[in-house]
């Protein structure tokens, strides 16, 4: 089954009410298969209920809390997995460094729950620190030639001598 990454329009639930799986899936507009989806991931039903109700509190509460998880951006150690639609941690020693310009470098790795592999763009100035959460052995060098350090110093020289 596809999942829906769609946003609920949470203003429609009724705090003080309570639904059947199929109001609830009117209500949204989602197919009751999603709502017992919701429920097997933990989304509260009421003690007991047969037909199962779920309260308009928690209900919202629920989907509110679940919406902004979505948004939550990756921990240091955690890339987005486009299979999962999660953040995940990388898959051990599958991560690499590679770098894309002079700014940024790609960090590369499996996700730890479905292989699928992941991407992550990060600034070079936090190399290191990527590189320790990915656990990556292999730390890039930035291809210093000769002529890179003498350049900095010729544009400090001309900065100075502006
Ligand atoms: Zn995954």
């Amino acid at each position: 089954m596809k999942k829906s990454t769609r946003r609920h329009d949470l203003r429609r639930i009724r705090t003080q009410h309570t639904y059947s799986v199929q109001e609830t899936a009117d209500l949204l507009k989602v197919t009751k298969g999603t709502v017992r989806e919701w429920l097997k991931n933990g989304l509260p039903k009421l003690e007991g209920g047969r037909p199962i109700l779920i309260h308009g509190a928690y209900l919202k509460d629920w989907l509110a809390e679940r919406q902004a998880s979505r948004k939550k951006p990756c921990l240091p150690n955690e890339m987005f997995c486009l299979k999962c639609r999660l953040p995940r941690k990388s898959k051990p020693a599958s991560a690499r460094a590679i770098p894309r310009n002079e700014k940024t470098f790609n960090v590369t790795a499996l996700c730890c729950q479905c292989d699928a592999r992941m991407n992550r763009i990060a600034a070079k100035s936090k190399l290191e620190q990527t590189c320790r959460s990915f656990d990556i052995q292999t730390i890039p060098q930035p291809r210093l030639t000769e002529s890179d350090i003498p350049t900095v110093n010729r544009d400090l020289e001309k900065e100075c001598t502006k």
